[in-house]
């Protein structure tokens, strides 16, 4: 077996950076193809006028994640991007007019609840706690692993977490267990409002989801200073400077395979070989576009599984700022049921949605020019059914414009002076999600974390994935312990220094 593998990534993503760096560092020879001519896939960035925005992600959790693969390239994260706490995690705003701010302080949290609601601060806090019990009992095994390998299923921690199955609460919904913390609806529907950090139905996805709310407010939400779109340009910094090369702009047409072993990949006419391939693209993509071949067991399980949800999103450069509004702001729909029935049993835009705004100009002034602020507003939406996108986003956007101009009391489309729009069959068409969806599958099922696209591949002999369709799941932490544990797969593989 030769020492220094060859290995291909496909798509400079989160996932595919992070897997690089890991790579690179144990003494692969790694390149990284990216169809773009920028890095970062959905944690990208819009930039005219004046405005930036980041493109999709904006708040940034456990970061513990992001500091390893900068430690473990021998660098300081603080010279390249400054993460910071935030003290507002984010101000919810009800169709009641009550208006809410979450503090990542947790007595300065529970003050509010006291205050606002008819649930005590002592509630939440124990509730909290409970939340802290589902991560304790989960993460080693279904974060940091890959807990379908035999040496993780018959570790102590695996025999830990059957053992204590009821703290991990899967039978009941996320909804359900909410319910049972809160009297208070306002509560209920804040705390079901994480299942969408993973394209989720709190209604349906099982209550172990209440792990993300532990992440949260036990362990930080973060703003990056200089804007999510510098972390992927900073990850491609220390992976050149650890050998790693990049090919922009150049799109991976097939993965090339020789009896279900592959071979090497196509980017135009020719076939380069390399000795194993990381598809940081969705899986679906992969077995539907680059393979060509979807009858495998991995991808028949893979097509059968429902996509999460998508969203739209408005990049909006706004005159003047509004003061009632923080950095981070939900406008919450008045019920939230069947919002999530039109967005995943009708497959529609919800006709009274949840509104997400979120200004980096807030924290960094030269996202705006002056006397302006960026504003990025989204709801979440089907993946795409072939809806009608462009009357959906019509409809969704005098939807949006009305709701947030009663709730501030201002003429919002009057002070619209620049605007970019992304629907789901652009973020299909922009990184190669199936369907547009924002995390691959959903977890509407207690059974999802199971059928995720594992790290390596059964059917394909030297095919691995990372990313958000592959374990363990989207968001950014999780996508890029998604290539720490493929990086992790290849490099015990071929025996590489870890
Ligand atoms: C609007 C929006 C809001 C979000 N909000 C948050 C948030 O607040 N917090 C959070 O943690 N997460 C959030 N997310 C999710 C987060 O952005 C993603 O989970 C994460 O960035 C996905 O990383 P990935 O590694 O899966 O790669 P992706 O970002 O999916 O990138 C895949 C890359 O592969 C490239 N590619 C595709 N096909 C090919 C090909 N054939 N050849 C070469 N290259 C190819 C693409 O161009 C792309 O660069 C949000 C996402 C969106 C879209």
């Amino acid at each position: 077996m030769a020492t220094s593998p060859s290995i291909a990534i496909i798509g400079a993503g989160l996932g595919g950076l992070a897997a690089s760096i890991y790579l690179a560092r144990a003494g692969a020879r790694v390149t990284v193809y990216e169809q773009n001519v920028f890095p970062g896939g959905k944690a990208g960035i819009v930039q005219d006028n004046g405005f930036r925005f980041d493109s999709g992600p904006s708040l940034l959790t456990m970061p513990f994640v992001l500091q390893d693969i900068f430690t473990h390239a021998g660098k300081n994260i603080a010279e390249y991007l400054t993460l910071e706490k935030l003290k507002i995690l984010c101000r919810y705003f009800y169709p009641d007019g009550t208006t809410l701010d979450a503090f990542s302080d947790p007595d300065e949290f529970a003050d509010e609840i006291d205050r606002l609601s008819i649930d005590t601060g002592r509630q939440v806090r124990r509730y909290l706690d409970y939340c802290q019990k589902i991560y304790h009992h989960t993460a080693d095994l279904f974060l940091f692993k890959d807990f379908r390998e035999l040496k993780t299923l018959v570790s102590l921690p695996a025999l830990k977490t059957l053992l204590n199955l009821h703290r991990i609460d899967p039978f009941r919904t996320m909804h359900k267990a909410n319910a049972s913390f809160f009297a208070d609806d306002k509560i209920v529907q804040l705390f079901d409002r994480y299942a969408t950090y993973n394209g989720s139905n709190p209604y349906r996805a099982p209550a172990t989801l209440n792990i993300i709310q532990h992440v949260e407010y036990n362990l930080g939400g973060y703003i990056v200073k200089e804007g999510i779109h510098r972390i992927p340009a900073a990850l491609v910094e220390i992976a050149r400077e650890l050998g790693v090369s990049f090919c922009f702009d150049t799109k991976v047409h097939k993965i090339a395979y020789s009896n279900n072993s592959i071979t090497g990949l196509t980017t135009g006419e020719s076939t380069i070989h390399y000795d194993c391939i990381v598809s940081n693209v969705d899986a679906g993509y992969t077995y539907a576009h680059l393979l060509n071949a979807v009858y495998g067991r991995e991808a028949r399980r893979y097509f059968k599984q429902e996509p999460s949800s998508s969203a739209i999103v408005f990049y909006w450069g706004i005159k003047g700022r509004t003061d009632r509004l923080d950095t981070h702001n939900i406008f919450f729909s008045k019920n939230y049921k069947s919002e999530f029935n039109d967005i995943f049993a009708r497959r529609k835009c919800p006709g009274d949605p949840t509104i997400y705004v979120y200004i980096s100009s807030r924290f960094n002034k030269s996202d705006a020019p002056d006397g302006h602020e960026n504003w990025f507003v989204m709801i979440n939406t089907p993946f795409d059914s072939g809806q009608d996108w462009e009357n959906e986003t019509r409809r969704m956007r005098k939807v949006i414009i009305e709701k947030l101009s009663t709730a501030l009391r201002k003429d919002i489309a009057a002070r619209i002076v620049f605007e970019k729009i992304l629907t789901p069959r652009l973020i299909e068409y922009q990184t190669g999600s199936l369907r547009g969806s924002l995390y691959g599958i959903s977890s509407n099922s207690r059974f999802a974390a199971f059928l995720r696209q594992r790290n390596a591949s059964r059917d394909w002999r030297r095919l691995y994935f990372c990313g958000g369709s592959a374990h363990p799941g989207g968001g950014m932490p999780l996508v890029m312990l998604s290539g720490k544990i493929t990086a992790g797969k290849i490099i015990h593989r071929y025996g590489l220094r870890s």
